[in-house]
């Protein structure tokens, strides 16, 4: 079997173009979409994506505000800064980079973020609206992301074993909601599943978010499976990898996303198009 490699460019592309007009629009009625940052320190990993976080949004006409914090702020002062955002009529979105240092309450600061402006689904007011549908909030980008990339390539969940390997809050848990929502029938698998493998080969969709390289592969695929890798690694040679070994599935997936060029070139985009829905919201 031929596997379709699926690329996250033309997605990302599509989602910008089909928001661009809606920018315009909103500025014509004289609201500027924006996005504020707030990342705490110099960590390269949020730097990188703030940096690409940035240039998508400035690349379809979102203003970025960015709020940057000395590694050793205090509680008040990051509390005071994520109030003044949420408390910001100009400010649509706000984007906190994480993890916190360990002497911030980290929980205490996401509950400052009004779940209006929680594009990222960080919040228990986004979490009440992905999990009982009441449509407060946004769900996470990265879950969001699987699933316009799902869309965009005429891949229909319902009814479909859809296996998602990870189940953690900000990927896992909230992929399996949006794919609850499109009708799949859904496994959870984690660290104490047991026989991970033939779980995983139950499924016509399989996720990974694992977080380890290049762990899932051809044992854990069917024949004709579609495999989409959330993961973001480095291997042993500090290469950027997934958590699929995606050479290994190659002739048994029928389709599978590349790392890097998959899912994560997909978020920011996504990030971009929840900024631009929070701002409707309001003028609604
Ligand atoms: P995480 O919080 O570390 O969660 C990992 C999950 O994998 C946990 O639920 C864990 O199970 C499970 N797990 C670990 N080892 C396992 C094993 N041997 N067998 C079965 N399950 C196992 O990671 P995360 O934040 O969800 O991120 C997952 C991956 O996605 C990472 O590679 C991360 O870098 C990547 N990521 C990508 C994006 C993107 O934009 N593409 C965004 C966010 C994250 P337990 O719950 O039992 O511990």
């Amino acid at each position: 079997m031929e596997t379709v490699l699926l690329k996250g460019k033309p997605v990302a592309d599509n989602i910008c173009a089909s928001i661009v007009g809606e920018i315009e629009r909103l500025k014509a009625d004289s609201v500027e979409p924006c996005l504020a940052i707030v990342r705490v320190g110099q960590k390269p990993d949020d730097i990188y994506y703030e940096s690409g976080a940035t240039k998508r949004m400035q690349s379809v006409g979102i203003k970025v505000k960015s709020v940057v914090l000395d590694a050793e702020v205090s509680q008040s002062e990051l509390e005071d800064a994520v109030s003044a955002l949420s408390n910001d009529a100009s400010v649509h979105g706000i984007l906190l980079l994480m993890p916190l240092p360990r002497h911030i309450d980290e929980k205490r600061i996401k509950s400052l973020i009004c779940p209006e402006k929680d594009i990222d689904g960080l919040t228990d007011g986004s979490m009440v609206g992905l999990y009982a549908g009441t449509g407060e909030g946004f769900a996470p980008c990265t879950p969001s992301a699987v699933m316009e990339l799902l869309d965009f390539n005429c891949i229909d969940v319902c009814g479909k074993n859809v296996v998602i390997v990870g189940r953690s809050l900000v990927v896992g848990k909230p992929q399996a909601m949006l794919m609850l929502e499109k009708n799949a029938t859904v496994t959870v698998c984690h660290s104490k599943t047991k026989d991970l493998k033939s779980v995983c080969r139950g499924a016509d969709i399989l996720v990974a978010a694992v977080g380890r390289a290049r762990m899932i592969n051809k044992d854990h695929v069917k024949n004709g499976a579609v495999v989409v890798d959330v993961g973001i690694n480095q291997d042993e040679n500090g290469a950027m990898c997934g958590d699929v070994d995606t050479e290994s599935v190659m002739g048994i997936a029928s389709k599978v996303t590349p790392v890097p060029g998959g899912v994560g070139s997909i978020t920011t985009s996504v990030l971009a198009k929840h900024v631009v829905e929070a701002a409707k919201r309001i003028t609604r």
